[in-house]
């Protein structure tokens, strides 16, 4: 069994044939996908894709992502509060979520070229910090973006040392990987795995315990190296397992039994039920 911890199945690029992709994730031994929401904008839709779905059992999550600050306003941590109130243990998590560094500055920091819609770092760690605290009141799990920003990121968490969760798409060394596991986060491992350029990867996935790491697509974006260029799919979860597997040396039974296990006892998968509407 195999669990995909982060695929946005709520958007767009699967609204002609999201029936056909969760049958083939069926057919390729997916039996769990986490849909995070990215903004208010599609909180909706995320929250439609709650129950079982082609054999495959969809859990939602809604956060607002670091990469889109242009997209929220500051109401929105309110109708998250809200939301997750109006539908106790039928949301997985609080995300996506986080910091993304790639292309912003702090606001000391003077740059007469920069772009003025790029977000500052303060907005981030605002908003960051706002969604956590709904996180912690709510008693759930986050899933994190984080890009540039693993010090920051952790030494946010010190201050939230109930909330857990996963670390998507991960990017940081080993030190800061070990210190998220001691904080009771997942690692998540995603296509860059399969990638021929990605040797340092491979070689932290296989340093950290097995018991702290989760699979991910996060498609339609990030495909493996087969289906670069193209839209990645949940089914692509069986080829992340087997590269995790081969460079551990172990079964894919055994990475997807594993990996699938953290994923429910971190994001409490167990006790999350289908939406009512
Ligand atoms: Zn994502």
């Amino acid at each position: 069994m195999l669990t995909d911890s982060h695929c946005h199945l709520d958007f767009s690029e699967f609204h002609h044939d999201r029936a056909i992709q969760l049958h083939q994730a069926f057919n390729a031994g997916v039996r769990r996908i986490v849909v995070p929401g990215i903004s208010r904008k599609h909180w909706g839709r995320t929250l439609q894709l709650n129950g079982e779905f082609c054999g495959v059992r969809l859990y939602p999550a809604l956060g607002m992502h670091p990469f889109f600050m242009s997209d929220h306003k500051a109401e929105d941590v309110e109708e998250l509060d809200r939301l997750l109130s109006q539908h106790p243990g039928q949301i997985a998590a609080v995300g996506e979520i986080g910091l993304d560094f790639s292309r912003t500055k702090s606001s000391t920091e003077k740059d007469e070229d920069a772009d003025s819609s790029q977000s500052s770092k303060e907005e981030q760690l605002a908003l960051f910090e706002s969604q956590l605290k709904v996180a912690q009141k709510h008693g759930l799990p986050v899933i994190l973006h984080v890009v540039k920003a693993h010090d920051q990121t952790l030494k946010l968490l010190k201050q939230y040392p109930d909330v857990k969760g996963i670390v998507h798409a991960y990017s940081g060394s080993l030190s800061q990987a070990e210190q998220y596991v001691k904080q009771g986060f997942l690692i998540g491992v995603g296509g860059a795995i399969t990638w021929p350029t990605s040797n340092k990867k491979r070689e932290l996935f296989t340093q950290l315990p097995l018991e702290s790491l989760a699979l991910e697509t996060d498609a339609p974006d990030m495909a493996p190296d087969g289906l670069k260029g193209q839209r990645n799919t949940p089914d692509q979860v069986a080829v992340i397992a087997k590269a995790l597997a081969e460079c551990r040396g172990m079964t894919v039974k055994q990475v997807g039994r594993v990996t699938s296990t953290n994923v429910e006892n971190v994001l409490h998968l167990a006790e999350v039920c289908p939406l009512v509407f």
